[in-house]
């Protein structure tokens, strides 16, 4: 009873607002509100062993699976949900989408033979900058749901993204092959690792992230990623 009124009470002063198109909830909702939830435009978890990344890769990196959870349509909910998680502090939206969804991928039996959670990391300048990186909530609670070690130390960005600042053929050459490199490789020798990302658009950061983890003797590689550009 208390509690309730507590909540009202709470909810009066400090509406909260749907982190997908910014209507007031309410009380029984949480950060996303019941409309966007049922029409986020999910990715069957099914059917995403032919995913494009699989394709994307071809060739150059071997994947054992990948996923996506949703597509990224600009300007569309799923957009304002990531902007929330990325750029406003809403770190919260990660443990929610873990939620929401981990357990479906348990239970469609996804990535079942992975031993470690790994991000794709920012640059530590970013990270200073930004505070936090956006997928440490998600890739956590993901790895809590999955039981397996999440593990931040061994991927690093060695370089801050210049693909915005610089169009040459070389930085660009840079941007894919040395952006990115490993440390204290002995945490995942032989193992299957779960590398996680945001969106995924041409696919080159995750491709970067995998050639980096491939100097690791024995690393197999699956890739799971919030949104995919449609
Ligand atoms: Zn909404």
């Amino acid at each position: 009873m208390l509690k309730d009124w507590l909540f009202d009470f709470k909810f009066l002063f400090f509406p909260e607002f749907c982190l997908g198109c910014n209507v007031l909830l309410i009380k029984e909702e949480k950060k996303i509100c019941i409309t966007c939830r049922h029409d986020l435009p999910a990715i069957d978890l099914k059917l995403n062993n032919s995913d494009f990344l699989n394709l994307v890769f071809y060739g150059r990196v071997t994947l054992q699976e990948s996923a996506s959870l949703l597509y990224f349509r600009k300007s569309g909910k799923v957009q304002n949900i990531i902007h929330n998680l990325k750029y406003k502090g809403r770190e919260d939206v990660g443990i929610l989408l873990a939620n929401w969804f981990g357990y479906e991928l348990l239970a469609e039996k996804r990535f079942q033979t992975i031993d470690a959670i790994v991000p794709v990391p920012l640059h530590k300048k970013k990270l200073r900058q930004r505070g936090y990186n956006q997928l440490t909530t998600f890739g956590m609670r993901l790895a809590e749901i999955y039981q397996k070690p999440y593990v931040e130390d061994v991927l690093v960005r060695k370089y801050a993204n210049t693909s915005q600042t610089f169009k040459d053929a070389f930085s660009r050459w840079m941007n894919v092959k040395e952006i990115f490199d490993v440390q204290n490789t002995e945490k995942l020798i032989n193992k299957h690792v779960l590398l996680i990302d945001d969106v995924v658009t041409t696919g080159a950061t995750l491709e970067a992230c995998s050639i980096a983890l491939l100097k690791i003797n024995g690393v197999k590689i699956s890739i799971l990623t919030l949104a995919k550009a449609e």
